[in-house]
């Protein structure tokens, strides 16, 4: 029989030849993979790991999960899964909103894009239905014109559209999907994928139509009791008034600095003296407007701002949060939140990835510092005027633009300083420095997709506390531990990524509530060790597609940086990151044998 909570359809449309192809995902793939990240590297993997990422053959997938759109709490991600033109793994980046819940009302569990179109187009999705129209008018136009545009010609009701602005026309390894309330699928290039097939945008038009559950009898006792979890839990949701709904992901400003964990200065430093300046405190007391959500979720993390004086008046924009604030911020010497909520402004409209972007300019600021540009102009720490001419160059690719848009890791190269560059597998880290965090060490060193905290949130764990899994608060100064604790979460992350539901839901909800309401929806019957096996199975296909790739003995590293000079900040001084250790611990736990996953482990899960 098969399962409830699936569509059965995903489109399979071929831009080169015009043609589409209507299939449903095969019953065992929904057994093993689940949906979202899950199948969607089954497609990548099955596409080939040497593919060049920027070819017609590669493939571009839009995928939901079995939950999507459905009354289960936080089901509105939606997966974009590709070979990445800035890595070279399998990557995925999810985005929240409405446009992972239209896709499935529209009739879909996903969209997966091969070949290259002949001119710039788009994909129109309704109905059960994709058509793939004309685009060229659009082509150089930014995210937010090309919302407006189809705003115009498909009404603003019912409508999501996710596009790409000239970060991913003009090929930028690091562009990305931006949907209509500017939430990004923002990291490994996906954008710059859309871009090399000449895709602009995908557009939704769907009514609201939730997708009942199954199992009646589960869902009634589940649904509340997830709700309850969530509610009870003193960093999430409203009426207790937690901390993120309160002040959204940006309240961590404040804990990471007074830890010694805030990458300060291109990592130089591991304190940002005026954090709170541009802490989730200082933004509600400031600049806040509004508190958006996304589909089913009582949380409301988002942050919408409205910047009131200076050279930025009149900017009011969504997304000022947690990573990007500290990636244009503490990152670049920056302290001004006027700026910060421009470039973050910018990077959406441009379709480009703000963690990304500030760790090109921060590097070019250590560079310029340095002396290192050959004359190329340079970078001072925290000129944020500067910075917002610098990122308008990136998006068009002008003077030193050019450079910089290839990324951190190669505009680092460039100016043959690769050691500037706090890269993992050619992905620039985010907001925690591994020397006052260890298990974040551990973890952008094995993630798949390049140094990554979604992959294993460990600050959950090591900062925050009060969630599952490892429910106490462990020493994030101490090493010994972290690489089981890397594996749990990572586990953990990409189950949650496979039903596609926000990663907040794990700070509150049990694994065994995870398995009720996939049992609700589905009908089929699951527990917590079902989930987390899907989990472990999906996170070896990525390392057994990057093994083939080339990603073997001595993939797993960090910057040195991390490695060898101490911690500055009064949290964490003295310290730096014990790696190697964590790597041996890490190893032993997985079951792989120096970063590459063993024939006997990909039998023992059914991989081959
Ligand atoms: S917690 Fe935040 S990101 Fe997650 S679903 Fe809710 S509003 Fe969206």
């Amino acid at each position: 029989m098969a399962l409830g909570g699936y569509a059965d359809r995903v489109a399979h449309v071929d831009l080169t030849k015009g043609q589409i192809d209507y299939q449903a995902i095969p019953e065992e793939w929904k057994q093993k993979y689940i949906g979202g990240r899950g199948v969607g590297v089954k497609y990548v993997f099955d596409n080939g790991p040497t593919v060049d990422p920027l070819s017609p053959d590669n493939i571009l997938c839009f995928m939901n999960g079995p939950l999507t759109g459905t009354e289960v709490n936080m089901s509105g991600r939606l997966a974009v899964v590709t070979k990445s033109p800035l890595t070279g793994t399998v990557t995925d980046s999810h985005h929240g909103g409405w446009s992972a819940a239209r896709l499935r009302w529209a009739g879909f569990d996903g969209l997966v894009f091969k070949g290259k179109a002949k001119k710039p187009s788009y994909a129109l999705v309704q109905d059960g239905k994709v058509e793939i129209h004309d685009a060229s008018d659009l082509w150089g136009k930014g995210v937010h014109d090309t919302v407006k545009y189809f705003k115009e010609k498909y009404g603003e009701k019912d409508l999501s559209v996710i596009a790409i602005g000239p970060g991913g026309e003009k090929l930028s390894p690091f562009a990305c999907w931006i949907n209509e309330n500017d939430r990004a699928s923002g990291r490994g290039g996906t954008g710059c994928v859309g871009g090399s097939k000449n895709l602009k945008a995908i557009v939704i038009k769907a009514v609201k139509k939730m997708p009942k559950a199954v199992n009646k009898e589960v869902w009634k006792e589940t649904h509340a009791d997830a709700l309850k979890q969530i509610k009870d839990v003193r960093v999430i949701t409203s009426p207790r008034k937690g901390a993120l709904s309160v002040h959204g992901t940006n309240v961590l400003m404040n804990m990471v600095n007074v830890i010694g964990a805030m990458p300060t200065k291109n990592s130089q430093g591991t304190f940002f003296e005026p954090h709170e300046m541009i802490s989730g405190e200082y933004v509600k007391e400031n600049i806040l407007v509004e508190d958006p959500t996304c589909h089913a979720c009582p949380v409301a993390c988002k942050k919408e701002v409205e910047i009131t004086e200076g050279p930025h008046k009149g900017l009011r924009m969504e997304s000022f949060e947690y990573e990007p604030a500290w990636a244009l911020g503490a990152n670049c010497g920056n302290a001004d939140a006027a700026t910060i909520a421009k470039i973050i402004d910018q990077c959406n409209d441009y379709s480009l990835d703000a963690i990304e972007m500030g760790n090109v300019l921060s590097m070019y600021m250590e560079a310029s510092e340095k002396g290192y540009t050959n004359g190329d102009g340079g970078l001072e720490w925290g000129d944020g005027l500067a910075m917002v001419e610098t990122a308008r160059k990136i998006a068009f690719r002008e003077g030193i633009g050019d450079v910089l848009a290839l990324g951190t890791e190669r505009a680092a190269k460039h100016f043959g300083h690769p050691e500037i560059a706090m890269t993992v597998k050619g992905l620039s880290i985010p907001a925690y420095d591994p020397r006052g965090i260890k298990g974040m060490g551990i973890a952008y060193a094995t993630s798949n997709r390049g140094a990554c905290h979604l992959r294993a949130y460990t600050p959950a764990a090591e900062v925050i506390g009060n969630v599952l899994g490892p429910s106490t608060l462990t020493d994030p100064l101490e090493w010994k531990g972290k690489g089981e604790l890397t594996v749990i979460f990572q586990n953990v992350h990409t189950m949650t990524d496979c039903l596609d539901v926000c990663k907040f839901a794990t700070f509150a909800e049990s694994l065994d509530t995870f398995a009720a309401q996939y049992t609700a929806v589905t009908g089929a019957p699951a527990d917590a060790a079902y989930l987390l096996k899907v989990g472990e199975r999906v996170y070896n296909l990525e390392r057994y597609y990057n093994n083939q790739a080339g990603f073997r003995e001595g993939s797993d590293y960090l910057p040195e940086r991390f490695l060898k000079e101490p911690s500055d900040g009064p949290g964490s001084k003295g310290h730096v990151c014990e790696l190697p250790e964590m790597l041996e611990e890490y190893y032993k736990v997985r079951g792989w044998v120096n970063g590459v996953v063993p024939e006997e482990k990909l039998i023992e899960l059914g991989i081959i």
